[in-house]
């Protein structure tokens, strides 16, 4: 890569940093150092009911005591809602959204009744109830104060591309493979790009912030290996440039579960009150201090 790298760390502040997630900042972190490029770090607080501060002044303090710097300020995706209204108007205009105002509950009966309910990697896939509906029931349902999401149109999308699309991962997929990778967002469907209590989803608003801050190469979970796929997607119809991608392996639970905010006790503060050093911590999760 001839530009000089430029990375992120994207932790939600709806819980304590983890081993898990601590391995994620060390992971990308080292990544960039020795290339001497810039790491930023960006609070994905965009679920406004279960993010908090105190979350978010946690996991400075724990990345701070692990040894990680990071580039001034901090971004937060909640002060950043007008850029993804731009976007959102931008995917309207190309006519590749459509408002939805189904409930989980409602999308989850709709795939019980279905004999050949959408299973994507993530579980059900949208049925596409709201796609077809007329201008005048779209009005109806407003006027009745229902509240919606916006959903990409996936058929739509695919239609304006008229080709394959890919992306360069650096890590390994699920299958362990390196190199080019043709994408396939409709394992994901028709997923969500606004929610009903904010003007962004996890989706757009990072494919918007990794542009918008030059990012360059991605590191993260492999659990996103798929979710990359609706990235590339966006990034096309949006006219944005294309990250490198470095999907790592997760951190898992003794029992192979992966790790949750609910394992408490491994949270770096739990350890760090039980007397753990950041050198423990760090050579714990495979890194020399
Ligand atoms: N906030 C997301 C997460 O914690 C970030 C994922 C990403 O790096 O794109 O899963």
């Amino acid at each position: 890569m001839t530009a000089a790298l430029r990375t992120r760390f994207a932790p939600s502040p709806t819980g304590l940093l983890h081993l898990g997630t601590a391995f994620s900042a060390l992971y990308t972190f080292e990544k960039t150092l020795p290339a001497g490029g810039a790491f930023l770090l960006r609070m994905d607080d965009l679920d406004q009911g279960r993010c908090r501060t105190e979350y978010e002044q946690a996991i400075l303090e724990d990345l701070a005591w692990l040894g990680i710097g990071w580039l001034q300020p901090v971004v937060r995706q909640s002060e950043r809602q007008d850029h993804y209204r731009g976007s959102l108007e931008i995917l309207a205009t190309l006519g590749v959204t459509y408002p939805c105002f189904c409930t989980r509950k409602e999308i989850a009966e709709e795939a019980a009744r279905s004999l050949h309910a959408p299973h994507g990697p993530e579980g059900i896939l949208y049925p596409g109830t709201c796609r077809g509906l007329s201008n005048t029931e779209v009005m109806d349902r407003i006027a009745a104060g229902k509240p919606s999401v916006t959903r990409l149109n996936l058929t739509r999308a695919f239609d304006l591309l008229g080709g394959d699309l890919f992306f360069e991962e650096v890590g390994a997929g699920p299958d362990g493979e390196t190199g080019t990778m043709r994408c396939a967002p409709e394992l994901l469907g028709d997923i969500v790009l606004a929610r009903k209590d904010f003007p962004g989803s996890y989706h757009l608003c990072t494919v918007v912030d990794d542009a918008s801050f030059g990012i360059n190469y991605v590191a993260r979970g492999e659990d996103l290996f798929h979710a990359t796929s609706v990235h590339r997607l966006l990034q096309e119809l949006l006219g944005l440039p294309a990250p490198i991608y470095d999907h790592h392996k997760l951190i898992k639970a003794a029992d192979g579960r992966r790790l949750s905010k609910r394992d408490a006790d491994l949270s770096i503060q739990a350890l760090r009150d039980a007397g753990s050093t950041p050198a423990d911590v760090r050579a714990r999760l495979g890194f020399l201090w």
